[in-house]
């Protein structure tokens, strides 16, 4: 059964793209179908390879007839739900939706899948989306942070409506905790770190009942003059000490931190907390819908429920969703900014993270993650597992028909083809769009070819030089046979791409997502190419240009 779908989706793929199948293109259509599959990779793949092979060596018209042959393929009706569900309470022109991003760090694929989200569905609804900073930590946030977030949303296509950052707010945030102080909900606590903790696990409140609000009051304006150091008092509210939910036992709503703040210099010393800050700006803000992934627990939104209730502040509609688990990647901020200390990686764009900056380098197109989210299902609270097939197989459909094909040569090895014709070859940019054009070649009777095709090369078969010539082997020796591929398909072992010794070749070098560099040659005409632009290498993947250096292009690796 598996066979005869995977072969069908060979025929399929290699009567679309002049008679050779995909590998690739064949896997992402059968784990599409079939994701049990997945559980053994090794086996499909090499299942895969076998059912390939033998298609590619098929005429157009044996392909033909044996797809006929086939039982037609069932394949699942497309959702007709794709993309968001429906808000609830949602009234169009009202939804006001937000991005909260911090800047301490660079937004990965899970960030920009939820700022997309958040953005989608303010779109959606004719709303607004308010992109805002969460700039209070002074030691964490810097202006690159920011910088590179702007740049992060305008790539993904992302206009917010308005731009907050929550630093240039504090007189605010400071009017809202006097306002609990005079209600006896805030208080300034003296304890130590480990004092405040103890109390904290035990269940006993320290320093409320030992003050009242004007004493309060004067502790926390010594506190804004900077008379105490940095933990020398916090601002805490009065929540439950007996809940069972810790987060609700008289958590710390401000602190002090001395360090100069990349916005504000030295004009603040005392800081709002997370939970504080969120549930007053979304308010204040006029934020109406608030999507998050589940991870954000519901033991916080207790505490931020608590805080509106006593300022008198608007609720938000929260819609939680399953968090994005991306498979194998770091994600956290934290352990990546260990791993450049450690020089592990090269950085926030190193190809092997899935920051936006690196992906972007490396050739994920922002459509790629607007087509992830539209197949997120949002509706569920499970995590969702993006894997690297996933995001690759979007990003191929993509770009499959937008990008030119382009010969490179992995460690080339030289061959010379005795009786080879003197020939101009003519290869089209891409074979589905001749109007785009074609490379042209002057071939002689040397070439050069990937070792890892000439360590195949065996004797007795006729190996073909895609859409130039077919050869056959005797030792070392190889001697010119005929052109036409009809003849390649009685005796063929292999088609290869190749490229000839007489042009100019271009220096390619590829960085692949393990760091690994790859070195080879490509033809010519890659010269031209513009940094930025990408290519597919035929039988390599697609590349993205990324420096035009003196003696050679340095490529990094998209996907298959
Ligand atoms: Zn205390």
């Amino acid at each position: 059964m598996v066979d005869n779908k995977i072969r069908y989706l060979a025929l399929e793929n290699a009567l679309k793209y002049k008679g050779k199948a995909n590998p690739g293109a064949v896997i992402g259509s059968i784990l599409a179908l079939e994701p049990g599959l997945k559980k053994d990779m090794k086996s499909l793949s090499k299942k895969i390879q076998g059912i390939i092979k033998e298609v590619n060596s098929m005429s157009a018209e044996e392909q033909e007839k044996a797809l006929s042959r086939l039982p037609k393929l069932e394949r699942p009706e497309k959702e007709e739900k794709k993309g968001l569900p429906e808000l609830p309470d949602a009234v169009k022109g009202k939804v006001v939706t937000r991005i909260p991003p911090e800047p301490s760090k660079y937004t990965h694929l899970g960030h920009a899948l939820s700022f997309l989200i958040n953005y989608t569905y303010a779109k959606k609804y004719d709303g607004k989306c308010i992109l805002r900073f969460e700039d209070t930590n002074p030691e964490k946030s810097t202006q690159e942070f920011v910088d590179s977030t702007l740049d992060d949303l305008n790539y993904l296509g992302i206009k917010p409506d308005k731009v907050i950052y929550v630093s240039d707010e504090l007189p605010m945030f400071y009017e809202m905790a006097e306002k609990l102080i005079m209600k006896k909900k805030a208080y300034v606590c003296h304890c130590s770190r480990d004092e405040m903790k103890k109390n904290r696990d035990e269940g006993r409140r320290c320093c409320l009942d030992k003050s009242d609000a004007k004493e309060n009051m004067a502790e926390w304006k010594k506190m804004l003059a900077g008379k105490y150091e940095e933990g020398e008092a916090t601002l805490r509210l009065a929540g439950d000490m007996g809940s069972k939910n810790h987060v609700m036992r008289d958590p710390v709503i401000f602190r002090i931190n001395k360090a100069e703040h990349y916005r504000q210099k030295k004009k603040y010393c005392v800081w709002p907390l997370y939970d504080f800050e969120n549930s007053i700006s979304d308010s204040v803000n006029g934020i109406t819908h608030i999507l998050r992934s589940s991870e954000f627990g519901s033991m916080r939104i207790e505490l931020q429920d608590y805080i509106k209730d006593l300022l008198g502040l608007k609720k938000q509609v929260v819609v939680q969703y399953g968090r994005f688990n991306i498979k194998g990647a770091t994600t956290k901020g934290r352990e990546i900014r260990e791993l450049i200390k450690e020089g592990k990686v090269s950085g926030w764009d190193d190809p092997s993270l899935v920051t936006i900056k690196a992906l972007r380098r490396r050739g994920i197109v922002n459509e790629t993650y607007i087509e992830l989210m539209n197949q997120m299902r949002l509706s569920s609270n499970t995590a969702k597992n993006i894997d690297w097939s996933m995001i690759s197989s979007i990003n191929r459909a993509i770009l499959d028909k937008d990008v030119n094909r382009y010969f490179f040569v992995e460690n080339p090895v030289e061959i010379k083809i005795s009786g080879a014709p003197e020939q101009q070859v003519e290869l089209k940019l891409h074979p589905d769009f001749p109007e785009r054009g074609s490379r042209r070649f002057t071939a002689g009777e040397s070439f050069y070819v990937a070792k890892e095709d000439y360590e195949k090369f065996r004797e007795g078969k006729l190996i073909r030089l895609m859409d130039c010539l077919n050869f056959e082997i005797t030792g070392k020796k190889y001697k010119f046979h005929s052109k036409s591929v009809e003849e390649y398909r009685k005796n063929g072992s292999a088609i290869i791409h190749w490229l000839p010794k007489e042009e100019e070749l271009a220096n390619v070098e590829i960085r692949m997502p393990d760091n690994e560099i790859k070195k080879g040659l490509a033809e010519p005409s890659v010269k031209n190419l513009k940094a930025g632009e990408i290519v597919q290498f035929a039988r390599f993947g697609f590349c993205r240009l990324d420096k035009k250096e003196k003696n050679k292009l340095v490529f990094w690796f998209t996907n298959r």
